[in-house]
C-alpha cells in the first residue's frame, strides 16, 4: 500500500506543471468559443491526443499511479483550464471505468482502446446510464437486454438520456435490465462496438453550462451485439440473477453503482479545478479594483470571502486526494468517503464560483469576464454521477449502518 501524503513526488509535480501549461495556452484561449459554438471541441481533443494528453496510455498511467493522485492533479489542471473541453477530453474515461469495472481483463484489453484510439485517429467512448424517467433512481432503468440464445446476441432496447458523447461516441457502454421485477440486481452492462446498427442519436441538449460537451438522447432500437460484448460472463450473470430471485446477495455492484463509486473522487478533482480558477480571478481583481479609494481586498468583506474561499478549495482537496488514495489502494469507503468528496467539492465551487461574480460586481455577470460561465459550468458538480442528495444518502447509510430512505 502507499503511503498517503500530501507533497507530490517529482513525476507528479512535473505533470502538474505540463497539464497547466496545456490548459492554460491552448484551454483557456478556446474555452469562450466553445462554450458559444455548444459542440464537441475535436480540434483541441485531437490537439491533446498528438502531445499524449488525450489516450489510453495516459489514462493507464493515471491509474497505475499506487498514490492515486496523479489523475486528480492532472483532471484538477485540465478543468483549471475549461470544464467543457475538460468533460471533452475526460468523458471517454466513464465508458472505460465501466468496463474496467465490469469486463474481465481480455474485454479490458479489446475495448479500452477503442474508447480512446490514437493520435491519428482519435475516438471517444460514452456510458449510457441514466434514462429520461430514471436518473438518481437506478432501479428505474426500463431499457432492456435480451438475450437470443440461436445467434449468441444480446438485443438492446430502450431510451438513454443526459448521455455525455452519446450517439457521437465509437463505443458505447450500456447498461440494461436483462431480469425484469428484482431491481438493479437484475442489470448487466454491454458493449456497444462502433457503427452498430440501430444506435442513433435522440435530442441534443442545449445546456446552461459544460457547452462544449456533447450531451444526447442515445436511441437503441434492436441493436444487435454478439454475445462477448456483455460485459463479465453470462455464467456469472445468470449465477448474480439466481441469487437475487432467492433474495440472496451475489457480493457484486450494481453495475452503473460500480463505476459511479470509482469515478466520484475524480469528479471532486474536476469541481477544485474550476473553483480554484474562479478563486484565483478573483483574487487578482480584489488587488486591482479599486473603490473608495483603495483597491477592494482592503475591505473585509472582500477579503474574508477571498479566505473563505481558499479555504474551502483547500478543505475539498483534502478530501478529494483522500479517497483517491483509499480508492487506488483499495480502501473501503466505510464512511462514504468518496461521496464526501464529491459533495464537498462540488458545493464548494458552485459557492466559490457565485463568490467570484460578487467580488466583480457587475463586471462578473458580464460574458466578457470568465466567471459567469465558470459559475455555469460548476452546477453539473451537484448533479451527474450521484446528485448531491444521494450523496448524502450514500453518506449518512455508510456512517449509520441505517438504510435511510
Ligand atoms: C450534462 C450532463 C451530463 C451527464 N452525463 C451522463 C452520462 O454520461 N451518463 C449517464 O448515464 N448519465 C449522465 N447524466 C445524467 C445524470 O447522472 C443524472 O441527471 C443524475 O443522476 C440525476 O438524475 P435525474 O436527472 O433523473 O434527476 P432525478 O433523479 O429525477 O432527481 C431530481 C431531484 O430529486 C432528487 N432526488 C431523487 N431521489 C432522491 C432521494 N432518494 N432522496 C433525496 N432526493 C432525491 C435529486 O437529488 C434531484 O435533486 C448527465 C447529466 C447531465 C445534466
Amino acid at each position: 500500500m502507499a503511503d498517503f501524503s500530501l507533497s507530490l513526488n517529482e513525476d507528479q509535480l512535473q505533470l502538474k506543471e505540463w497539464v497547466h501549461g496545456f490548459a492554460k495556452d491552448v484551454m483557456r484561449p478556446a474555452a469562450e468559443e466553445w462554450d458559444e459554438r455548444e459542440e464537441f471541441p475535436w480540434p483541441i481533443v485531437q490537439e491533446a491526443a498528438k502531445i499524449g494528453l488525450y489516450g489510453m496510455d495516459f489514462m493507464a498511467n493515471g491509474i497505475a499511479d499506487p498514490t492515486g493522485l496523479t489523475m486528480c492533479i492532472a483532471i484538477e489542471e485540465l478543468f483549471w483550464g475549461d470544464a467543457g473541453i475538460g468533460l471533452s477530453l475526460m468523458g471517454s474515461g466513464l465508458a472505460a471505468a465501466a468496463i474496467a469495472a465490469n469486463g474481465t481483463f481480455e474485454q479490458l484489453a479489446e475495448w479500452v482502446p477503442q474508447c480512446y484510439g490514437d493520435a491519428d485517429k482519435v475516438q471517444i467512448g460514452a456510458l449510457c446510464a441514466s434514462e429520461p424517467d430514471a436518473g438518481s433512481d437506478v432501479g428505474g432503468y426500463r431499457t432492456r437486454a435480451v438475450y437470443d440464445q440461436a445467434k449468441d446476441e444480446w438485443v438492446l432496447n430502450g431510451t438513454k438520456a443526459w448521455i455525455t458523447n452519446g450517439g457521437i461516441a465509437d463505443i458505447h457502454v450500456v447498461v440494461a435490465v436483462v431480469e425484469p421485477g428484482i431491481g438493479s440486481r437484475g442489470h448487466a452492462s454491454f458493449v456497444v462496438p462502433p457503427n452498430t446498427p440501430g444506435l442513433s442519436q435522440g435530442q441534443k441538449y442545449k445546456k446552461h453550462g459544460i457547452r462544449a460537451s456533447h450531451t444526447s438522447e442515445v436511441v437503441l432500437e434492436d441493436v444487435r451485439i454478439p454475445g462477448r460484448c456483455l460485459l463479465g460472463s453470462k455464467e456469472r450473470l445468470d449465477a448474480k440473477i439466481a441469487k437475487a430471485k432467492e433474495n440472496q446477495s451475489s457480493g457484486e455492484k450494481q453495475p452503473a453503482m460500480a463505476t459511479f463509486e470509482a469515478t466520484r473522487p475524480t469528479v471532486g478533482a474536476m469541481a477544485v479545478g474550476i473553483a480554484r480558477a474562479a478563486y484565483e480571478y478573483a483574487l487578482e481583481y480584489a488587488k486591482e479594483r479599486e473603490a473608495f479609494g483603495e483597491p477592494i481586498i482592503m475591505k473585509q468583506g472582500v477579503a474574508f470571502k477571498l479566505a473563505d474561499m481558499a479555504t474551502e478549495i483547500d478543505a475539498s482537496r483534502l478530501l478529494v486526494w483522500r479517497a483517491a488514495w483509499m480508492a487506488a489502494n483499495k480502501v473501503p469507503f466505510v464512511q462514504g468517503e468518496g461521496s464526501m468528496s464529491k459533495l464537498k467539492a462540488s458545493e464548494v465551487a458552485v459557492k466559490v464560483t457565485e463568490d467570484a461574480i460578487q467580488i466583480l460586481g457587475g463586471y462578473g455577470y458580464t460574458r466578457e469576464y470568465p466567471v459567469e460561465r465558470w459559475h455555469r459550468d460548476s452546477k453539473i458538480m451537484t448533479i451527474f454521477e450521484g446528485t448531491s442528495e444521494i450523496q448524502r444518502l450514500v453518506i449518512i447509510r455508510s456512517a449509520s449502518g441505517i438504510r435511510v430512505p
